[in-house]
């Protein structure tokens, strides 16, 4: 049976992204070694590195301003790596709130200086987008989270502010065109639509650095890794890897106006479905909802055993909603094809046919 596979992360990856990623753990490209074994300093890893890293500026068209960095460590390193970096101990930073994640680095973050919430959706469930909110001009930046994996909701455009923006896109990198001109600094965990676990994106512009007293350990140093193109220490080189070949895998598919014209049509599917359905309702206000996680409810909770139990014999896996939600939630990243979605519609109209 075919198995759609809806998990928040790590999630799906294209097909042949797995196949070649296989054979280059048993043969890298005809050189008679692993991946897996070969040294980081080798020429056949530097070129792959490289690879990685002008698929990354070519596809999100990263200005000569900005670097690019591939670490370890997660987005949560990066929840107070960049607090460590960019906020003077004297300063304040601006945070926005949009759910678990955003307060997870808010909490990373204050250790180091003054935070101002400027605004938070908790209040309604972090069902939504703030919009107008104000940003102090001496805020060192604004922090916010472009897509919530766990709520559903997704900053559709971004705040025009003078401030640095600093952002969370561990959910929606790749998905979609970004004028990465207008961050100070963009951090994502691979494992949604850029590859495995275990490295994270970073592309940051040189001239926010550097503006902190502290002493920072090298390994928190965004200058010492920009200083050794992420070679200071081992980096993730299998997750680098694979993320190389993701990439690839998008730009031979159109690149990001074509993924994100994918991914419109995808969760337009799936949200149709969710407001014609009457047994369903969606989670996110309509204005705010993401493209990347959908996340609903049965309206009579005493269907959900069966809901989950038809997805299973459908091959519709990791439905579930987060627990914090409830509910579902489909993830319909990058490498989900059309006809996941169209699987899983097809199940919740079963439930309707069963139940209506
Ligand atoms: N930010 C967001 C938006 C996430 O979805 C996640 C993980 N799901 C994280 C941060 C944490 O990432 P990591 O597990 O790589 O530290």
């Amino acid at each position: 049976m075919k198995i759609h596979n809806f998990s928040a992360g790590p999630s799906i990856l294209p097909k042949t992204v797995f196949e070649q990623a296989a054979q280059g753990v048993l043969n890298l490209d005809g050189s008679g070694l692993s991946v897996l074994e070969i040294s980081h300093r080798s020429k056949e890893f530097i070129a792959i590195h490289a690879k990685a890293k002008d698929l990354a500026k070519e596809l999100l068209q990263v200005p000569d301003t900005h670097q690019i960095l591939f670490l370890s460590g997660g987005a949560s390193t990066q929840f107070f790596m960049s607090a460590l970096n960019c906020l003077p101990q004297d300063g304040n930073a601006a945070y926005v709130d949009t759910g678990a994640w955003s307060a997870k680095a808010i909490k990373e973050a204050k250790r180091y200086g003054q935070l101002d919430v400027v605004a938070s959706s908790k209040e309604s469930g972090y069902d939504s987008i703030p919009k107008g909110f104000e940003v102090s001009a001496d805020a060192a930046y604004l922090h916010l989270t472009s897509n919530n994996t766990i709520f559903g909701t997704q900053f559709r455009t971004f705040p025009a502010v003078s401030n640095p923006l600093i952002c969370d896109m561990s959910s929606d990198i790749l998905s979609r065109p970004v004028d990465v001109s207008k961050f100070g600094m963009i951090y994502a965990g691979a494992q949604k639509n850029m590859g495995p676990a275990g490295v994270t994106l970073v592309i940051v512009r040189e001239d926010i650095l550097g503006k902190v007293d502290r002493d920072i350990p090298s390994m928190l140093d965004y200058r010492v890794h920009i200083k050794n193109d992420s070679m200071f220490n081992t980096p993730p080189v299998f997750p680098i890897y694979v993320s190389m070949l993701t990439m690839e895998w998008i730009k031979a598919n159109g690149g990001l106006e074509a993924a994100e014209k994918r991914n419109e049509e995808k969760a337009a599917a799936l949200y149709a479905e969710i407001d014609r359905n009457p047994l369903f309702t969606g989670v996110a206000v309509v204005e705010d909802r993401s493209l990347m996680n959908v996340t609903f409810l049965l309206k009579d909770t005493g269907l959900e055993e069966g809901f989950l139990n038809l997805c299973k014999a459908a091959g519709c896996q990791g439905v579930k909603g987060h627990r914090s939600v409830g509910g579902f939630r489909a993830s319909i990243y990058n490498a989900m094809p059309l006809e996941g979605v169209q699987a899983l519609i097809a199940v919740m109209q079963q439930l309707e046919k069963q139940n209506g």
